[in-house]
């Protein structure tokens, strides 16, 4: 508590789009009514937050803490809050919604009419000792469950959750082409689509990241480096093509692949979006295909989902943990393409 008693915390600040990250000192925010304070003990470092550096990410205020995938340890709260109390482990839903409109209201919060923006982009985020948040967004985890474990499922593995569950429906026997399956959102949809009983075949740019994909259960991989992806996934189908394709990497020509890599009444989910048009020939479309994005996951998914994670049956993928202060050299790694599943910071 020394830290906390001096008010003052070590954070890591982004100043402004297209800059590096800063190691500054700054106050520790105080809860104010109907929020908490979370001890961090761990945050995930992902694409999402090297396109925020980048500014080829969401829109943020500056100067920001960057920071979404987060875990920690409730150490205070504000007025208001009755069901958060000192000591409790959680993870962090990161968006801010209103909880009133028809979409906070029938599950779909992710669709909020009156969404405020996201944790890390328009409030403070993890990349820092202290994090603090309206107390809805905080989620106890099990006592089973690793802080690691728990940052990586905010996100990196409750959002390939909705996007097999919820947006393709995934069912045992259906072919599922994942692409961008070596990453750090794409190595965890692998598994959940395994989970649902799915042929998976994975799809990315080094040998080393197919590898990972086998590693955690991928039944065929395609490389694009040297592969096109559409006519391996019709070849490895005897020429049916996919019930379902996940595309983690948004670029305009593997969404072109992955929309005609489907089967008659396919699903084609998009996760992140590049800018820019991407033309397809609609006819493809007569065959009943459906293509749909993918935001974020349910607050009910998300419980579910970190029962599935405490019960081992997708396992967190982190293979660079870095210190708070060395956050640039995971983010260097991530936009060289050369990262395998996620990075993590440890505050240990
Ligand atoms: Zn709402």
């Amino acid at each position: 508590m020394s830290q906390r008693d001096a008010m003052q915390m070590r954070a890591m600040l982004l100043d402004e789009p297209g800059g590096r990250l800063r190691r500054a000192v700054v106050d520790i925010p105080t809860p104010g009514p109907n929020e908490a304070l979370l001890k961090v003990r761990s945050a995930g470092v992902g694409l999402t937050l090297a396109h925020i550096r980048e500014a080829t990410g969401p829109t943020v205020k500056f100067p920001r803490i960057i920071g979404h995938e987060i875990a920690g340890d409730i150490v205070d709260v504000g007025s208001g809050v009755a069901i958060l109390s000192e000591g409790k482990r959680c993870l962090v839903h990161f968006y801010l919604n209103c909880w009133n409109c028809k979409w906070c209201r029938i599950g779909r919060e992710t669709l909020c009419s009156n969404l405020r923006g996201n944790v890390g982009t328009v409030v403070d985020g993890g990349f820092a000792e202290y994090v603090k948040l309206p107390y809805q967004n905080f989620i106890p985890i099990p006592p089973e469950m690793g802080y690691e474990a728990a940052a990586v499922t905010a996100d990196a593995i409750c959002t390939p959750w909705h996007v097999m569950k919820s947006r393709a429906h995934v069912k045992p026997l259906d072919d599922v082409l994942v692409i961008g399956a070596g990453g750090g959102v794409g190595i965890h949809a692998v598994q959940v689509a395994k989970l649902f009983g799915a042929r998976v075949i994975a799809v990315d740019i080094s040998e080393e990241k197919l590898a990972l994909c086998k590693q955690y259960g991928a039944d065929e991989v395609i490389n694009s480096r040297t592969h096109d992806i559409s006519q391996e996934a019709h070849r490895l189908t005897d020429g049916k093509g996919v019930e379902v394709c996940a595309d983690f990497v948004g670029a305009p020509e593997t969404a072109e692949s992955g929309i005609t890599a489907l089967s008659t009444a396919g699903t084609f989910v998009i996760v992140g979006v590049e800018p820019g048009a991407f033309p397809f020939n609609i006819t493809r479309l007569l065959q009943e295909q459906v293509i749909t994005g993918n935001r974020y996951c349910s607050y009910e998914e998300m419980r579910e989902v970190i029962q599935v994670v405490a019960r081992g049956l997708v396992k967190p993928v982190v293979t660079k943990r870095v210190a708070l202060e060395d956050v640039e050299e995971a983010l260097d790694t991530i936009s060289r393409q050369t990262l395998l599943g996620r990075a993590a910071i440890s505050f240990d």
